[in-house]
Formats: C-alpha cells, structure tokens, sequence
C-alpha cells in the first residue's frame, strides 16, 4: 500500500519505520527536517506539506501528532488534508487527543467522503520500536477491518472500541486509572516501608493479594523493586510526568463535557501538576513516590 505518515516523532518514527519493513510505501511530512531525513534515509519519499502528503495518491494517512490543536491543524487548515485529499482515502489519527475533538475532526473527514479512525495508542517508545503497540481503535466496522493489517504490522493488539471517538475514551478512561493507581501504588509502598517492611517483601505480599495492580506489579515505583521499571534507573525513560499531565487534562476536559465527576482524577492531576512545578516533569511518572519520602530515601 501507498502511505502517508505524518508526525515523525518519538512514537510516529518507529511506528513509520515498521511499516517500511513490512514492504508499505511511504510518503511523510514532519515540521522538523532531521525527523524526515531520519525516514528517507530508510526508503521514505519526502513531502513538503500536509497537502503534498494528500495529493500523492496514498491510499491511507496516517497521523502521529502531540496534541489536539496539532491534529486540527493538519486535517482542518487551509493547508490541510481534507482540503487537499481526494475521496475514499482511509484516515487514520494515532495521536492521543480528546474524544470530542476526535469526533469533531472525523466528522469533517465523512463530509468530505474520507472514512476517519482515531486509534490511538499504548505501550510506549519501546512498544512503538518492537511492533508491539496496543491500538484502540473507534469507527465503523468496515473501516476498522481495512485498518486492522496495517495497523498489525505496528501493533499486537488491535481492539474495536466501538464507533468514532471511542479509540480516545477507552486511552482516556486507562491513563486515568493508572495515573491514580500509580499514586496508591506509591502510598502504600511509602507508609509499609516507613513501617518498617522490606519493599521487596511488601510487594511480594501486595502482588499475591488484593492490592496487586499494575503499578504494584510490573511498574513499581519503589526503587530496586522490579528491576526492569524505571525506579531501579532514576526514573529515567518510561513514561514522563508531563505526558501523565496531559492525558489526565484530557480525561477531566472529557468528564467537564459530558458532566462526569472525576474526583480522584482531578486530585491525581494536582498531586502530578505541583510534581511537574518541582522540576520533575520529565521523570517518569512513578517519580510521584518522591511526594511521599526524603529526597536521599527514593
Ligand atoms: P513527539 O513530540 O516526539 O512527536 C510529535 C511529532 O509531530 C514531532 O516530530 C513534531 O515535529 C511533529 N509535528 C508537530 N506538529 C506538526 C505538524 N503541524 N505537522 C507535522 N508534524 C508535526 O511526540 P510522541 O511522543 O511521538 O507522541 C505522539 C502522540 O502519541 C502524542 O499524542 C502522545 O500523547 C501519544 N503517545 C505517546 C507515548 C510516548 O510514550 N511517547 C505513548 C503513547 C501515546
């Protein structure tokens, strides 16, 4: 197939570069020239613009954006992809974006006959390189099906949220609760360990019982817990604060819309907010921990 990629960032690159592999052909567009020349050097051919990207007879588009306004932008300016691209061409947005403005983009495309997707994604800059992304995916059945191989060839799990917008729900309504579960991770490791409990034993007691979680588990915030998670590397990679920041504003601007409370939420994305004002913004978000204990103890 003949694809257009835009948004070349730390998620969009590889996501690119896995679709190279798998034999696709690409045309992409970026704002910054070192993340084109990046793919071109691996078989990419370069646009100049979103509308180039359109008019070059691509079959699908997909696109990898940091924010809502970003992916408005692309599709909706004058320079934009719906002005520029001809009927029936699949689009498919991967950024992660408000369910709302999701729907409002999608909208747009069905009135200029492009069937639209949002699917965003999770597993990471990592799961982004090994081809291992989960997409969750909202739309129409049949475009879902269309999507779903080349979706595949970037992902392992590919789930049909349901119909437009339900992709950014099904993100919004995860990053909601691991951004809380994250912090009752960090608060019960915090007050058994000031107790006086090894934090490799708590862990192991909280993982086979009804605390377990994710963020217990596989991501501990304790450091030299789990050896493989970003507390046993300085908090270094993984998922940073301000990326947890943004998804929460997305999940409460979410819940403000439809009238929905979101009361731990809402304090979690404060508890984040002061972290960030701290200068931490960019540790990964399991750095919370360092609310609860001495700068030398964690
Ligand atoms: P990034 O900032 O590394 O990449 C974004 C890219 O978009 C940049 O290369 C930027 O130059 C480009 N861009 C911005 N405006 C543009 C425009 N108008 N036209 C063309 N290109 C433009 O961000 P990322 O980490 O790749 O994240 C992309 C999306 O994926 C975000 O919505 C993020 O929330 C989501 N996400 C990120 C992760 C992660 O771990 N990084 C995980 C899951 C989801």
């Amino acid at each position: 197939m003949h694809i257009g990629f835009l948004g070349l960032g730390n998620m969009g690159g590889p996501m690119a570069r896995n679709l190279l592999k798998a034999g696709h052909q690409l045309t992409v567009f970026d704002l910054s020239a070192a993340a084109v020349s990046g793919l071109v050097e691996a078989g990419a051919k370069e646009a100049t613009s979103p509308a180039a990207v359109a008019q070059a007879d691509v079959d699908v588009i997909i696109t990898m954006l940091p924010a809502a306004p970003h992916v408005k932008q692309v599709y909706l300016g004058e320079d934009g992809l719906l002005a520029h691209v001809s009927a029936g061409v699949l689009l498919i947005d991967s950024s992660t974006i408000d369910p709302l403005s999701a729907r409002e983009v999608a909208s747009a495309a069905a009135h200029n006959g492009n069937p639209m997707l949002d699917a965003p994604v999770s597993g990471g800059t990592g799961g982004a390189a090994a081809g291992t992304l989960t997409f969750m995916v909202g739309g129409s059945e049949a475009d879902f099906q269309t999507a779903q191989p080349i979706l595949a060839t970037m992902g392992k799990n590919i789930v049909h949220c349901g119909g437009s917008g339900n992709g950014q729900v099904a993100k919004v309504a995860n990053n909601l609760l691991l951004g809380i579960s994250m912090i009752g991770a960090a608060e019960a490791m915090s007050l058994g360990v000031a107790l006086g409990m090894e934090p490799e034993v708590l862990a192991g007691v909280i993982n086979s019982s009804s605390g377990r979680c994710w963020s217990s588990e596989i991501y501990n915030p304790f450091p030299g817990v789990v050896e493989t998670s970003p507390a046993s590397r300085g908090y270094s990679g993984g998922f940073g604060t301000d990326l947890m920041l943004k998804d929460l504003g997305l999940a409460s601007e979410a819940a403000k819309q439809v009238r929905q409370p979101v009361i731990l939420g809402a304090l979690a994305q404060q508890l984040y907010q002061a972290f960030s004002l701290q200068g931490h913004g960019g540790l990964d978000f399991s750095a919370i921990i360092k609310l609860y204990r001495q700068e030398d103890q964690a």
